[in-house]
């Protein structure tokens, strides 16, 4: 028998266990996410769920984090699982033997072998036990925070660490035959130059990674460096310089054989993030741990996001933030973020979003008009020229 539609008005009153049940019970993701809330210093710009000095905890983590993986094994139709990803916080903080009981219960979901196992680590953090531990969890991909290559950049956002340990972390992980390597980088730090993001981009060129993630800073509202902004003691870079170091971007990566093919992220042929592209062409995926967000049947939920109420708890995690998006607004999401991919959204399928929704095929119409977006093998895109303009363009369409 079909689930009835679930009824938010039971479960928006704060954390909820029977809306995970219900959220999680018989559900068939495509992927699984995993948060590991442990940072050993809070970077300033980070709006990420994380605590520092909480050492004495990660092994109660572990602990509750078997429990609720078991659940949700007992609990969804896990035939459809391609990918798991590991992010946080920095889950390869944890310690070898926590972090392998880890990777050992998000391997025990799925019924077939992953596509892809991807965990996110910071440079200073990889040491040979931790690339071992990785490789024998069944990792295959390892998604590296470098962010900058300068040490005073590294600074302003108060990221602990040095940059001589992004290529030892490198060869550790290649080394312990981590075959899929991504590196992530920041522009437009306060006080950066385009000659500053030369060099960074030199410098990652020159490590050889799969893949590229490049994210201009954003100042998150309630960061400490949002705050400083706030107090006039940093400023934004000006956006004509935040728009020529994306250009530049683009040219130097395309020149060496990437595919841009999401907004923010560059690929080799063949080497693109399975699992990132469940979520924007929006597949099901289930979370797991703390402040894990989820997504699944249609509804949003995120784990509760307070570690010491999830340690208490034995199953699944209770939720907050259910959000079960209506149909139009499901339907304006699909558009934006189909309109992330580079590779556009095929003529078909835009007709279907748009169809019925008279201001939002009149803004498709309007930023074609502007040359915004433009049609490239019968898919509608962001035009290249407008791409820095994305988040206008996409809220304008929603
Ligand atoms: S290491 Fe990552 S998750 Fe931790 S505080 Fe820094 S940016 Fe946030």
């Amino acid at each position: 028998m079909p689930t009835p539609p679930i009824q938010l008005s039971q479960y928006d009153d704060g954390p909820s266990l029977a809306a995970a049940t219900r959220i999680v019970d018989g559900s068939s993701p495509d992927a699984l996410y995993a948060h590991v809330p442990f940072c050993r210093h809070k970077c300033h710009y980070c709006d990420f769920y994380s605590l520092v000095d909480q050492r004495d905890r990660t092994e109660p983590f572990a602990d509750r984090f078997e429990l609720e993986a078991e659940t949700i094994r007992g609990s969804i139709d896990a035939s459809k699982i391609r990918t798991a990803f590991v992010g946080g916080g920095t889950p390869t903080l944890l310690e070898p033997p926590l972090l392998a009981r880890v990777l050992a219960a998000i391997r025990a979901i799925p019924e077939e072998t992953l596509d892809e196992f991807t965990v996110e680590a910071n440079p200073e953090t990889v040491s040979e036990a931790i690339a071992a531990t990785l490789v024998a969890g069944g990792v295959d991909r390892v998604s590296l925070g470098c962010q900058s290559f300068q040490p005073d950049l590294l600074k302003a956002l108060e990221r602990w660490h040095d940059p001589s340990c992004v290529p030892i972390a490198v060869q550790r992980l290649r080394d312990a035959g981590i075959g899929r390597i991504s590196l992530d980088l920041i522009f437009g730090i306060p006080g950066s130059t385009i000659d500053d993001w030369d060099r960074d981009l030199d410098a990652v060129l020159a490590l050889e990674p799969d893949h590229l993630s490049c994210y201009g800073l954003v100042f998150e509202p309630g960061t400490p460096l949002a705050e400083k902004q706030r107090l006039g003691r940093v400023d934004a870079i000006d956006d004509s310089i935040e728009s020529a170091m994306y250009d530049r971007t683009r040219d130097r990566l395309a020149a060496e054989g990437f595919e841009h093919y999401e907004i923010s992220n560059w690929a080799r042929p063949g080497e693109e993030c399975l699992h990132n592209l469940v979520y924007w062409q929006e597949g099901d995926w289930l979370a797991i741990g703390p402040a894990a967000a989820g997504n699944l049947g249609g509804i949003r939920y995120r784990n509760l996001p307070r570690l010491d109420d999830w340690l208490d708890g034995t199953g699944l995690s209770p939720v907050v933030n259910v959000d079960q998006p209506s149909a139009v607004v499901a339907s304006g999401e699909r558009l934006m973020l189909g309109l992330r991919l580079r590779r556009g959204i095929d003529r078909a399928v835009l007709d279907g979003l748009v169809t019925g929704h008279a201001e939002r095929q009149a803004a498709v119409e309007r930023h074609l008009q502007r040359g915004n977006l433009v049609w490239h093998e019968n898919r509608l895109r962001i035009a290249d020229r407008s791409i820095m303009l994305a988040d206008d363009i996409l809220s304008d369409l929603l």
